[in-house]
């Protein structure tokens, strides 16, 4: 499985049952990427206003003939997502299909383990806070039982 290497390897990621996917991308994408997320059944996302600096530096991208950013820092959006370690690879997969413009500012993906997933709601930790109704997992498990 592409995500965990082994432990003396320079890119070793520690095991873990869920992962954060944090993706910094473009504004105007963004509706496009997590309604096809929401298609493949991911209901936990959030979703903040950033502005960053990478390799695009402080250059403007033109979108429907505006310029974004004031200054040197660019607007992005950051998109965090904690899915089961199963559903990394087909979550970024689906990031990187609907972001993708192949231009330079297109983003980047960051990807973090993460030891525990409490609902506040009802105190449940693990893979049972983490599971959603309807989620991932259950439209999955629908499609091999019917
Ligand atoms: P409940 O059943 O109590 O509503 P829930 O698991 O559906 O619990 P919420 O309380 O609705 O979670 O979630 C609150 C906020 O937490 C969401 O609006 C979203 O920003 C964030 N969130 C929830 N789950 C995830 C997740 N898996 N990844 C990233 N953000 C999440
Ligand atoms: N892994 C969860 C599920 O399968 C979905 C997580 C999410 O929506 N972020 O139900």
């Amino acid at each position: 499985f592409p995500i965990i290497r082994a432990q003396n390897s320079p890119d070793f990621v520690p095991d873990a049952k869920f992962y954060k996917v944090e993706a910094i991308l473009r504004p105007w994408r963004i509706q496009q990427v997590s309604s096809a997320l929401l298609k493949m059944g991911i209901r936990g996302v959030t979703v903040s206003d950033v502005r960053g600096f990478g390799a695009q530096g402080g250059l403007t991208e033109r979108q429907a003939g505006s310029e974004f950013s004031e200054d040197t820092f660019v607007a992005k959006v950051k998109m965090e997502i904690v899915v089961s370690k199963d559903q990394v690879e087909g979550v970024i997969a689906k990031i990187i299909e609907e972001a993708r413009t192949g231009e330079i500012g297109d983003g980047k993906i960051f990807l973090t383990p993460i030891s525990d997933v409490i609902r506040v709601r009802t105190g449940e930790r693990g893979e049972k806070a983490e599971r959603m109704m309807g989620g991932h997992s259950d439209m999955s498990s629908a499609l091999s039982t019917s």
